[in-house]
């Protein structure tokens, strides 16, 4: 097994992927031919924290990687112990450079097929050019994608003053004029949670009808000073590229600083699905069945981070990513030792 281990973590390696690589920011690079232990899809904080530990283990890895994290729109990483503020793609740039420093590749690319061999031989397409490699393992962190609400001016917005999680930007943006917008009867949760951080907060019911909120609803939504105003939400009023109010249809306007949304989240699990993967229906998508450790239902498949569930943050997506790696070592070298042993050789 090739070691290319950088004790600095930032310098470049003479491993498998010496001038192939350059990182998802970098050039595309290709895999090296041959096969790997383990290709790991998604190089997102879940994929990559799987990357550290395998390459640490002297694990010859792969990570396929299409560049496309879900907080790209945000300008900082909150709530991560140490790297509270950070620039997202300077946690992952950091992160691709920790990974580098143990050998493992990092291609950008697309992962646009996997078929299971069976016996721990999986076949991996690769990018448009179909280029393949085989792993015995896998670990799928592809993510999931946020569907925008259909008003217009939102998608453009979101990261920046539209936002859809107090814990990630409700510190930055307290005490200021929210709006939510409620696209089903749930927005009211987010109403009384986005609360938290400012008390001027009114819901715009949108597309909901307001004898679709339950009394529980209107007496937490009082309680709370939330106000409550009927009527379908037209688009956004924007001045000097900062949002200012909320436009209905009906042409009257209120000024709100910043607006919640509640997108629909599209877990990426295509590749699960076509697996043969079973997976399980939530409020939120459907999401891989996994044992704590992320292993599907497909032996040798893991999953981590948001492919395999709604509600992981970063920090979160990391330490499922870690989880899956160590447990898919220590099965990786059992199988192995079993393996010698039935054909007689321990
Ligand atoms: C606007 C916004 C702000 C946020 N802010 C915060 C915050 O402040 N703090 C926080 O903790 N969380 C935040 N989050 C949530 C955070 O983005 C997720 O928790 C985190 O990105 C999950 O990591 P992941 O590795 O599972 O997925 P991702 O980071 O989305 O990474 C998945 C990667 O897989 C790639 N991929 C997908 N399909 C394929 C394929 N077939 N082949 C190859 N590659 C593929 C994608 O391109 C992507 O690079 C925010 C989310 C949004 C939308």
């Amino acid at each position: 097994m090739t070691e290319a281990r950088n004790e600095t973590g930032t310098g470049t390696t003479d491993g498998p992927s010496a001038g192939t690589t350059g990182g998802p920011a970098g050039a595309t690079g290709s895999p090296s031919a041959g096969a790997y232990e383990v290709v790991v899809v998604g190089g997102g904080a879940a994929g990559l924290s799987a990357a550290l530990v395998l390459g640490r283990a002297r694990r010859r890895t792969l990570v396929v990687d299409e560049g496309g994290p879900r907080n790209a729109p945000a300008a900082h990483l909150q709530g991560y112990l140490t790297r509270d503020g950070m620039p997202p793609a300077e946690f992952l740039a950091a992160g691709r450079r920790e990974v580098e420093g143990y050998g493992v590749e990092i291609v950008r690319g697309r992962v646009t097929e996997v078929v299971n061999g069976g016996a721990g031989e999986f076949e991996v397409t690769v990018g448009a050019s179909g280029q393949t490699v085989h792993a015995r393992r896998l670990i799928v962190t592809t993510g999931l994608a946020d569907e925008m609400p259909a008003v217009p001016g939102v998608a453009e917005r979101f990261g920046r003053d539209v936002l859809h999680c107090p814990y990630c930007h409700g510190w930055e943006v307290r005490d200021l004029a929210f709006g939510v917008l409620a696209t089903t009867p749930m927005s009211v949760h987010q109403a009384l949670m986005v609360g938290q951080w400012s008390k001027d907060v009114t819901l715009f019911l949108h597309t909901v009808a307001e004898d679709e909120l339950s009394d529980e609803d209107l007496r937490r939504l009082a309680a709370a000073g939330v106000a409550v105003v009927p009527g379908e939400v037209a688009g956004l009023v924007v001045a000097e590229d900062r949002l200012t109010g909320v436009r209905l249809a009906d042409g009257t306007t209120h000024e709100r600083s910043v607006l919640f949304v509640a997108p629909r989240p599209v877990p990426r699990t295509g590749l699960l699905e076509r697996l043969g993967a079973e997976l399980r229906e939530t409020p939120f998508g459907s999401y891989p069945v996994t044992d704590p450790t992320g292993l599907t239902s497909v032996p040798g498949v893991w999953a981590a981070g948001n492919a395999a569930g709604f509600a992981e943050q970063v920090v979160n997506a990391a330490s499922g990513g870690y989880r899956a790696a160590a447990t898919l070592n220590g099965e990786l070298l059992f199988a192995d030792l079993d393996a010698a042993i039935a054909r007689g050789q321990g």
